[in-house]
């Protein structure tokens, strides 16, 4: 034993990789670096959100030594997330920090997901920071039923962001939430239109996370079955094989060659292929976005400068990676429900 000891390397937490008690190899980590957001969407917050007191956040130093920690430990794919990441101040800062480890080669992407609000302002610090690809939200193109699904959002900003960021060189998708009763009759004009700009797209079934006042989930819910039978009456699909390792399913439009995603956490459970982890902006991290367990890696960083705890306490949570979430609706009633809102353990 002790021979074996003194064989190894280093010491055994920074030459393991992460891997969960199911196999998952985890090497996907999304930061959610503020709960705050210039937007109200109506399946995401109430209107009324009271927001975390600014102490409680981790700081952007705090963040960097978090996120090098998990990079360290073997995750290669960094995405960051909020809330309204672009609306933390000074985030590039952040950003150009992390770039760091795509120069080492130890990260291999550094992306984000945004609501395109901030991109006019930031298309081209992101991708001087190294950013190649980012995530924008938008469920309509209609201007009138932007603002009612955002409450606080303006179109057109939104599309001068878009526009930035393309300018930038930055590979834009859209990510849609399929909303019933909402964006239903756009399906045909948002799928042209993100062809049309050569941008993919992914639909997301929406998640019953978090109060959101008076809003009806299940009236929100409209099934991504649904969605894609309503595409295969005027396109030819064709499925596509790969894996991402997230919850994502591909297919191809024959007629544009787009490539369109599905998000599907209600009419299909994606969750034997997760290779994700997620942490908010105070620093707990949870392994699946829809159970309430969850571990704080805030104390051990504030605890000690010596990363070996950190390290300790990130094994520690990933051990804890439950084998799935239990969100239901197919008994016409929201079953599986998380407390958390999605803009505090970030999308
Ligand atoms: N503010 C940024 C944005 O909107 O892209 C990043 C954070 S937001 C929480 C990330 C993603 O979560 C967005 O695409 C949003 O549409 C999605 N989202 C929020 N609440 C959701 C819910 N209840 N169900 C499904 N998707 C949700
Ligand atoms: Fe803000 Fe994104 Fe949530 Fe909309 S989905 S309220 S933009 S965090």
């Amino acid at each position: 034993m002790l021979a074996l000891i003194i064989a190894q390397p280093y010491p055994m937490c920074m030459s393991q990789p992460l891997i969960d008690p199911f196999a998952r190899a985890i090497e996907y980590l999304r930061v959610s670096v503020t709960d705050r957001c210039d937007f109200r969407c109506v399946y995401c917050m109430s209107e009324n959100m009271t927001f975390l007191p600014k102490k409680e956040l981790l700081t952007l130093e705090e963040l960097d030594r978090l996120c090098s920690a998990f990079i360290r430990l073997g995750v290669k794919k960094l995405r960051i997330t909020g809330g309204e990441p672009l609306v933390r101040r000074d985030i590039m800062t952040f950003f150009r920090s992390m770039s760091r480890h795509l120069d080492s080669g130890d990260l291999s992407e550094l992306t984000v997901t945004t609501n395109g609000s901030q991109l006019e302002r930031f298309a081209d610090d992101l991708f001087a920071a190294g950013v190649r690809r980012v995530n924008i939200s938008l469920d309509t193109l209609d201007e009138k039923k932007f603002a009612d699904v955002t409450r606080w959002g303006r179109l057109p900003q939104v599309i001068r962001g878009i526009d930035a960021a393309q300018k930038a060189g930055l590979r834009v998708k859209i990510n849609t939430v399929a909303l019933k009763g909402f964006n239903e009759a756009e399906l045909f004009d948002l799928t042209a239109w993100c062809a049309s700009r050569d941008m993919d797209l992914t639909f997301i079934e929406v998640m019953p996370m978090g109060d959101i006042g008076n809003e009806n989930r299940i009236g929100q819910y409209w099934s991504l079955n649904d969605l894609r039978a309503q595409l295969q009456e005027r396109y030819q699909l064709t499925d596509l094989t790969e894996k991402t390792g997230g919850p994502a399913r591909y297919i191809r439009i024959e007629e544009t060659g787009q490539k369109i995603g599905f998000i599907t956490p209600l009419s299909h459970n994606f969750c034997e292929s997760c290779n994700r982890v997620r942490v908010t902006c105070t620093g707990e991290i949870y392994t699946c976005l829809g159970q309430e367990g969850h571990s704080d890696l805030r104390g051990p960083l504030r605890g000690s400068e010596a990363d070996i705890d950190l390290d300790n306490a990130i094994r520690a949570a990933i051990a804890l990676k439950p084998k799935g979430h239990d969100f239901d609706y197919s008994r016409q009633r929201v079953d599986g429900q998380v407390s958390r809102h999605m803009s505090h353990t970030g999308g």
